[in-house]
């Protein structure tokens, strides 16, 4: 693994000795960042995000113990493993550093491979559990984001929305005939053809906020957070206009010689005490109407 993609190790340890030599006996292995006591740990910790925290539970400002629920109430952060280094041995240390949400405590003085060994434990579990994550919240074929994580990112942003009084809209995308183009040209091309409009979808986003989703089979969705109609449409535009290009070859299509998409966008602010279905059935509604006026264009509307 080179240098770059090493998993980083954050070190919290007042006693400048001990943090030297826990550099010195971790640096060959991971990428190593200190702190020496709770403050910049939590802003290190927040500004890098370590894949383990090593932390001392004896620190001149903040308690480990007190750093440690910080770190785990951060929602990037709550899933980073924490290894306490503590003189004090008695058990009941031991439930409060597990109680505070730690996952693993050692005792000083330490052992280097003791500690290297409980290292590596804890960052193969997090490496299982991402990539656990990572299959759960993506499409299979498409690789785009699938449909409950899109349901988790839409219920987040219009939560967050209705806060702050911003838009938010949503492209539902379908791809026109598509039963006729998996007749023609067999189900394995259906299947390419859906990861050429899922990437060219992608291309055509252009803020880092916004999400292409696999809604379900042929159909995707896109969410704007911040994005009044005006802009949504010119985003369903410009992903229209990205899998025309392609050219993909579509000879049973009645709209054109090559696949083409329709697209119903939709735009509100979000209100508190409001579900975003609502938004979802507009758009689904403008999706019909582009579908009727003759398909491979883009239709939207605000909803009050
Ligand atoms: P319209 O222009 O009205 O949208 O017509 P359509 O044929 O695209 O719509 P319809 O909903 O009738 O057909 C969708 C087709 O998409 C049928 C289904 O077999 C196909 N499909 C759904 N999921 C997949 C998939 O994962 N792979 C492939 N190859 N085809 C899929
Ligand atoms: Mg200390
Ligand atoms: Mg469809
Ligand atoms: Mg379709």
């Amino acid at each position: 693994m080179s240098e770059r993609n090493r998993p980083s190790v954050l070190i919290v340890e007042d006693e400048a000795a001990l943090q030297a030599l826990l550099r010195a006996v971790l640096g060959s292995e991971w990428n190593i960042k200190t702190a020496a006591n709770g403050k910049t740990a939590l802003d290190l910790a927040g500004e890098f995000v370590p894949d383990i925290v090593l932390l001392d539970i004896g620190l001149p400002d903040l308690d480990g113990l007190e750093v440690c629920r910080q770190l785990k109430s951060d929602p990037r952060l709550e899933h980073v493993p924490v290894i306490f280094l503590t003189a004090r041995t008695s058990g009941e240390d031991e439930i409060d550093g597990l109680q505070a949400g730690g996952n693993d405590y050692i005792a000083k003085p330490i052992n280097p491979a003791v500690l290297k060994a409980r290292i590596r434990t804890h960052l193969e579990l997090k490496q299982n559990r991402d990539e656990l994550l990572r299959l759960a919240r993506t499409d299979g074929l498409t690789g785009l984001y699938n449909r409950r994580s899109f349901d988790d990112l839409l219920n987040r942003e219009w939560r967050r929305l209705a806060r702050t009084g911003e838009p938010l809209s949503v492209i539902m995308i379908d791809v026109d005939h598509f039963k006729l183009y998996n007749d023609t040209y067999g189900h394995g091309g259906g299947d390419l053809c859906l990861q050429r409009v899922a990437r060219a979808s992608e291309s055509a986003l252009q803020r880092p906020a916004d999400v292409v989703a696999r809604y379900g089979g042929e159909e995707f969705v896109a969410l704007l957070p911040e994005t009044k109609l005006e802009g949504a449409m010119a985003v369903a535009e410009a992903i229209r206009a990205a899998v025309a290009v392609l050219e993909i070859p579509h000879k049973a299509s009645q709209t054109a010689p090559h696949i083409t998409l329709s697209l119903g966008a939709a735009c509100t602010i979000p209100q508190p005490d409001q579900n975003p279905a609502g938004l979802l059935a507009a758009a689904d509604k403008q999706l019909y109407a582009a579908k009727s006026e003759g398909r491979n264009r883009a239709r939207g509307s605000d909803v009050a």
